[in-house]
């Protein structure tokens, strides 16, 4: 009767991120990518956003206390074996975060350092961004920025995959044991993610997909890879496998809304 990819869910996903009422990033895609992918999805939301496909018209912020209380609340009941954090907003939420995880520390970070929304909304307050690398990054198993994010958490410019190599470097150094820079806006034909473990480099390439559906890409990535490395993949795997995904959810995205449609979950 219902066409369900796995009976029951296997690993389990926290994410810790804001909320898009328009249903195409943040939380919404985050427990959409780990549900559609067979796990379990839990989440704690730091922020809401009024936004459309068109863009973000407000924020509301959550308080740190209470983001802190949905972290004891689920992790004092549900194991959860991968924290993956989107939007997180201030410096307090950040702390509250940094502190949940130090006290469970058999769960893997999952850090995704969102920072602007594509209409150039921040998700972070500015001062945030220097208490992220300080206090949550050091914590990660895997950080996931973009050109520009990785740009501003190494302060390296970045024309090209050596200077993503470099910036891979940089905030290797800065504590996160894994570092994946996607390469999606360097705009040339090709989209090559590089993945640093502290030794050596691995390429994820792919072929650029023009679409102007994109929204929630960023967030659906990680989503997949704390997925599937909840469900035990090693991360040189978990990583392939999500960029296999996140390629196919961008070919198939729908026309939903006037602006800037998200990338399709149900592959
Ligand atoms: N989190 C929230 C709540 C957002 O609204 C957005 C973008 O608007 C993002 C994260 C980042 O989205 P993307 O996956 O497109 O980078």
């Amino acid at each position: 009767m219902f066409n369900r990819k796995a009976p029951f869910p296997r690993g389990s996903v926290m994410s810790v991120a804001g909320s898009d009422s328009g249903g195409g990033a943040g939380i919404q895609a985050d427990l959409k990518t780990v549900t559609l992918l067979g796990s379990y999805g839990s989440s704690v939301l730091t922020a809401l956003t009024a936004q459309n496909t068109r863009g973000v018209s407000n924020i509301h912020g959550v308080p740190a206390e209470f983001v802190a209380e949905q972290l004891t609340a689920v992790l004092s009941d549900i194991p959860v074996d991968v924290i993956k954090t989107g939007m997180l907003f201030s410096s307090q939420i950040i702390d509250a975060v940094a502190s949940a995880i130090e006290s469970n520390r058999n769960c893997l970070l999952v850090l995704d350092p969102v920072m602007l929304a594509k209409g150039g909304a921040a998700l972070i307050d500015r001062e945030a961004v220097t208490f992220l690398k300080l206090r949550l990054l050091p914590l990660a198993y895997l950080i996931t920025p973009n050109i520009p994010e990785a740009e501003r958490l190494s302060g390296i410019d970045i024309i090209d995959e050596d200077g993503m190599q470099q910036a891979a470097r940089a905030i290797h150094r800065m504590g996160s044991r894994n570092v994946l820079i996607k390469g999606g806006h360097l705009g040339d034909n090709n989209s090559v993610d590089i993945l640093f473990d502290g030794s050596a480099f691995i390429r994820y390439p792919a072929q650029r997909i023009h679409s102007k559906n994109t929204h929630g890409t960023g967030c659906t990535f990680a989503s997949a890879i704390a997925t599937f490395l909840a469900q035990g993949e090693p991360l040189q795997i978990a990583v392939a496998k999500a960029k296999q995904f996140i390629t196919e959810a961008i070919k198939t995205a729908q026309p939903i809304g006037k602006g800037h449609g998200p990338v399709n979950h149900y592959i």
